[in-house]
């Protein structure tokens, strides 16, 4: 089921121009009601539930009902964010709650190294991915025509 907000949590990023559910999303899904004053999902059907709208809400007005590979279903999941760490609130339908923390990565913004620091190549006919061989840490052989 797609992500949904919460009117009564929303305060519409204190009036912003782009919100950060709109930030987010990779999909352009979000959108402002500027009358209202909170934010929806302008087309659910298209929403791929990557969550990055549930987890950035500084208001945890973002919810989720996870299909039932993620939790039973039906149970409401809202995440907290920390500097540290994320933790998910889990409601079931019995009104059953748990909760989950998690360490996150603490890699400044932009400062990731997309190769993980392995030299690349960029033949684009070899069979060998960009960081491969080195990436394998394995010694490979070739077979000559
Ligand atoms: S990020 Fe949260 S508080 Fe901000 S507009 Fe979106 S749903 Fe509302
Ligand atoms: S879950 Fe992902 S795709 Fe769906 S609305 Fe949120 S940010 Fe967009």
């Amino acid at each position: 089921m797609p992500t949904f907000v919460m009117a009564e949590k929303c305060d519409g990023c204190k009036g912003q121009d782009k919100t950060a559910c709109m930030y987010i999303c990779p999909n352009d899904l979000m959108k402002l009601d500027k009358e209202k004053g909170k934010a929806f999902n302008q087309d659910p059907q298209m929403c791929w539930e990557c969550l990055c709208c549930v987890k950035i809400c500084p208001q945890q007005a973002m919810d989720v009902r996870g299909y039932a590979d993620f939790v039973p279903m039906g149970a409401s999941c809202v995440p907290m964010r920390g500097s540290e760490d994320i933790m998910w609130t889990v409601t079931f339908r019995d009104g059953t709650m748990k909760r989950f923390k998690f360490p996150i990565r603490t890699t400044p913004e932009g400062e990731a190294d997309p190769n993980g620091g392995f030299a690349t190549h960029d033949d684009l006919n070899s069979q060998l991915l960009s960081t491969e061989p080195e990436a394998l840490g394995v010694e490979l052989w070739t077979l000559k025509k």
